[in-house]
């Protein structure tokens, strides 16, 4: 039992276990590689609307200051837990290595439920979580950024509270801003464009014409919404998305860019269309070409791995496949194209790296060179990833995370017990 003891934790243990048995790793050593460095447990007491004070449990887990500062999301959620955020923690070390970002991981959150707060109240929330971090984190130690329930807006409340205790603007202390305010063009939409941009180079190796191409989204949030854009600029048609509440689909396509305008206006989903409500329980199920799970961790378990009917699964979530699913995915005949989470998704760290890269220099980049560099660096490692799996004979996870796994013990063996 550790402190991180919990469902997701374990799921993280396990997979790294996997990754480390590959590897050869002493048992030893493996601690050392995979339980993080400091984890933080802060009280958010902050006003309601009604003049009562409700408080509210926030964490960060910096999992290893072996590569350079930690680095990674802050999601407000009600399932939010140490142990949660310790494993999206190291997922992000391992996927910082992969794609050879000169970060360790980290990850953040608070346990909230958002519908339950007016506008004000998530404000006084972020800004109050931020400065109890304040401590422990800085440009050069722990730089923040968005995940689930947190947005541009929430980044700007970090960056100005951070800020007013600096006594000067630090536009770099955290990434995902508005553009406006020190921001990247190109981070918003750089986690979908990345998820779009892999599944449709591994379409074009199954030579799978996109126009011939279905894709299927769960989670409709920035990555879901971005990756169903992506996807439709290159011709693959979106037959189906969900949320946490509904489900769309329509077998000629949906109109994406109208949803997403549906959306942004009336926060919905199910009320764009009554017709095309479809039942959520069977979305990851049904035959596509691409299927993208885009929202929580452990949503393909082994029974839902056995039912999937895609050819290609582009993991934009953080663990949404568990290693039990993974082991029946293995075994398949049908052979899926598995894009891993620290592929598939490591668009958004990488963007993000550049907009800490060009706060720190206070110089900012066109748009285009935004989006060659990330394609540059997810070409690099996606083929690094398939060659790896080809001469070891491993999976494509197995592969990507060891990979970053072995960057990591590398970095530790060479510096010492310290980091
Ligand atoms: P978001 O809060 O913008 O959107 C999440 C979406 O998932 C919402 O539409 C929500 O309704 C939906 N959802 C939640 N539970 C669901 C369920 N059980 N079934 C179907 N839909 C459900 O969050 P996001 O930033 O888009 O993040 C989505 C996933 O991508 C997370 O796993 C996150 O860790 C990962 N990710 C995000 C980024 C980023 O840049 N934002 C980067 C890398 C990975």
């Amino acid at each position: 039992m550790t402190v991180y003891s919990g469902p997701v934790f374990e799921m993280a243990a396990r997979q790294f276990n996997v990754i480390a048995d590959h590897l050869g790793i002493p048992l030893d050593e493996r601690d050392r590689i995979l339980m993080p460095k400091r984890s933080i447990t802060v009280s958010c007491p902050i006003h309601r609307d009604d003049g009562t004070v409700a408080v509210f449990e926030g964490y960060r887990v910096q999992h290893l200051l072996t590569m350079g500062p930690t680095k990674g999301g802050t999601r407000f959620a009600p399932s939010v837990d140490i142990g949660e955020v310790a494993a999206l923690a190291t997922w992000m070390s391992w996927k910082c290595a992969l794609v050879g970002l000169p970060y360790g991981g980290a990850k953040g959150g608070v346990n909230v439920d958002l519908s339950k707060l007016s506008r004000r109240e998530l404000e006084a929330l972020s800004r109050r979580y931020m400065q109890e971090l304040i401590p422990f984190v800085g440009p050069h130690t722990d730089v923040m950024a968005p995940d689930m329930g947190t947005n541009e807006q929430v980044m700007a409340w970090f960056m100005d509270t951070y800020s007013m205790y600096q006594g000067r603007t630090v536009t770099e202390i955290v990434t995902g801003k508005p553009v406006f305010s020190g921001g990247t063009l190109g981070r918003r939409e750089a986690t979908g464009r990345g998820v779009a941009y892999l599944a449709g180079r591994v379409i074009k190796e199954l030579n799978i014409a996109p126009g011939d191409a279905t894709a299927v989204i769960q989670g409709f949030g920035n990555v879901g919404s971005h990756a169903a854009l992506e996807l439709r600029q290159l011709g693959v048609k979106i037959i189906a998305v969900s949320n946490s509440t509904s489900a769309l689909y329509d077998p000629a396509g949906l109109d994406i860019p109208a949803l997403v305008r549906h959306v942004a206006a009336q926060g919905s989903l199910a009320t764009f269309s009554r017709e095309l409500a479809f039942d959520p329980a069977e979305l990851l199920t049904l035959p596509c070409t691409v299927l993208v799970p885009a929202a929580r961790e452990r949503a393909i378990d082994a029974t839902m791995a056995a039912k999937l009917r895609c050819r290609v699964l582009a993991e934009a979530a953080n663990g949404p496949t568990t290693p039990e699913a993974d082991l029946v995915l293995d075994k398949r005949q049908d052979e899926i194209f598995v894009i891993p989470d620290v592929l598939c998704n490591s668009g958004g760290v990488i963007v993000s790296y550049f907009e800490w890269v060009q706060d720190l220099q206070q110089l900012f980049w066109e748009e285009g060179e935004v989006m060659r560099r990330e394609y540059q660096i997810l070409d690099r490692a996606f083929d690094q990833m398939l060659s790896r799996a080809r001469a070891d004979n491993v999976s494509h996870r197995t592969a990507a995370m060891a990979i970053g796994v072995e960057k990591v013990r590398a970095t530790k063996n060479v510096r010492g017990l310290f980091p």
